[in-house]
């Protein structure tokens, strides 16, 4: 019997945890930190829902913390076997992870110093930036492609995501008690086909069960005027004025996708800017990271690269401050200057201190490029309002304001369902995941009506079991089985066509083109007629 737990990212997007037993071995995929409300935050302490010790292997999706962040914590509770993951996430990890940990060490430390003054008992951290880096040694990069048995009657491999650099789809193929194989692949967090840097998602030939992320599981990404060129536009308005411009952004993926914006606008001379501040040690890091695995960046982006070996995100003109003196040093610049800085949110690092010194300049301009949570500094830019707190001092918000969407790195609910559409053979059951519980309904209900597949969304620490397909372990001559597979096929051929059809028909109605739709219809009537005679004949 195999079984699929649901630790974490069910009815909920972050963290991502999923432990799976065949009876044999017992593995889990990622082991992400709960980030957002104080109640989800909350899961964050006290004992997992399973025993550390019993779990065989770790694997990695990728190196976003709501699906890594509690790997430390899994060590420090006594598991002491490998983490396989990309090796693009095991060099992201290896800053990602200390970082986390000092974070959780600033933060106690400072509700100690609030506990002792009160008398209460003191905190300690989930873990310590040092702890982080103790884990580290247990990370083992496997590229995507590469099938590897990682335990007796377990396969695995990791395909392309692309979500942000090294992200993953894993797929597992685990034998029951019967020795009946059972294959199930995950998501993980899935891109955004035709985002830049990162290579498409791939397509997943055949499987038996999918878990699947559903971030956008109810909404489409709005379809705007092209990213890079909105860019430009913010940039021209922000130096004619004699501003600076300033865009808060997380240190991986979004930080190296404005780099990439900002190298095709160079190489386009459209324009022309005194200097492009990186300041945030992590974003540097990386950014350095992105450019040691050149080889993973999508074609666009290898394009931009010179003479093919400089990194296209060391671009003219970009100084990366890594000092606190040279980070404070852009203070004194009061235009004509990018600085791009972290955290993406504005509640913390330095870019607070950019904010600080521009945000009371009209001449500037400050740039909002990814999600801005609720009660975070960068929600009540984006709100208006007009009065701000930083380190304690009133600022007032006469900056312009500008939000760009264009940037995310999660497929939307076409991208997630047209991934799915994509499979040669369509999975048995569905389940969906990571995302809030209204989109991972929505989504699951149009799995069912349109792919006509089972689909749930699992409740938090529910078990599933994960049964054989039955077509596949009937025994019997190879005749059968061909013919089986055979039919199979054609089925699946069927069911695809079905639903091509009826989204094609659908888009054509929805934009009115009924013109075009009838010339398409009448071809495919050709078609159809044409292969009925020759059945005749
Ligand atoms: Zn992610
Ligand atoms: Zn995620």
């Amino acid at each position: 019997m195999i079984n699929l737990q649901f630790c974490g990212a069910a009815g909920t997007v972050t963290g991502s945890c999923y432990l799976i037993d065949n009876g044999k071995h017992r593995l889990l995929v990622d082991c992400g930190l709960f980030q957002g409300s104080k109640a989800i935050k909350e899961r964050n302490y006290g004992p997992f829902p399973f025993e550390p010790s019993s779990i065989n292997a770790v694997i990695l999706t990728h190196a976003h913390i709501d699906h890594c962040g509690l790997i430390p914590k899994l060590y420090l509770q006594g598991y002491k076997g490998p983490v396989y993951t990309h090796p693009v996430t095991v060099d992201l990890a290896s800053v990602l992870l200390p970082d986390s940990g000092h974070i959780q060490e600033m933060e106690v430390e400072r509700k100690n110093r609030k506990n002792s003054r009160a008398g209460l008992p003191l905190l300690t951290p989930i873990y310590t930036a040092e702890q982080a880096a103790a884990c580290l040694p247990y990370f083992e990069g496997i590229d995507y492609g590469v099938e590897k048995e990682i335990l007796p009657g377990i396969r695995l491999r990791l395909q392309n995501a692309g979500h942000i650099l090294g992200s993953a789809i894993v797929e597992l193929w685990l034998k029951d008690d019967d020795n009946n194989e059972v294959k199930i692949t995950f998501s993980g967090d899935l891109g955004n086909p035709g985002h830049p840097v990162v290579q498409d998602p791939a397509k997943i030939v055949h499987t038996d069960y999918l878990v699947i992320e559903s971030t956008y599981g109810n909404r489409c990404h709005k379809l705007e005027k092209d990213t890079i060129e909105q860019l430009k536009e913010v940039i021209q308005t922000t130096m004619k004025k004699g501003g600076n411009l300033v865009i808060p952004a997380f240190a991986v993926e979004r930080t190296q996708d404005l780099l990439y914006a900002l190298h095709v606008l160079i190489k386009q001379g459209a324009i022309a800017v005194d200097k492009i501040y990186l300041d945030s040690p992590l974003a540097a890091a990386a950014t350095d990271i992105f450019c040691k695995h050149q080889e993973y960046f999508d074609e666009q982006t290898k394009s931009l690269s010179a003479d093919g070996v400089t990194c296209p995100f060391y671009l003219p003109g970009l100084h990366i401050s890594r000092t606190t003196e040279e980070s404070m040093a852009i203070n004194q610049i009061s235009g004509g200057v990018i600085i791009i800085s972290a955290s993406g949110m504005c509640d913390a690092g330095r870019i607070k201190h950019h904010l600080k010194h521009n945000l009371w300049r009209k001449e500037a301009t400050v740039l909002l490029v990814g999600y801005q949570a609720v009660g975070t500094l960068g929600h009540r830019l984006l709100q208006g309002e007009k009065q701000v707190r930083i380190h304690g001092e009133e600022i007032a918000v006469k900056a312009d304001i500008v939000n760009i969407t264009g940037f995310s790195a999660h497929a939307d609910q076409t991208g997630l369902l047209n991934w799915i559409k994509s499979f040669d053979h369509l999975p048995r059951k569905v389940f969906v995941t990571h995302g809030e519980e209204k989109s991972s309904e929505d989504f699951a209900n149009l799995i069912i009506s349109e792919l006509g597949l089972e689909a749930e969304v699992p409740e938090w620490l529910s078990s599933v079991q994960l049964l054989p397909v039955p077509e596949k372990i009937v025994a019997g001559p190879t005749e059968k089985l061909i013919a089986q597979a055979a039919a199979a096929e054609a089925e699946a051929r069927y069911q695809r066509l079905v639903i091509q059809l009826k989204a094609m028909v659908e888009a054509g109605f929805a934009r009115q083109e009924y013109d075009r739709i009838n010339r398409k219809l009448e071809q495919i009537e050709a078609l159809i007629s044409e292969s009925l005679l020759e059945e005749v004949s």
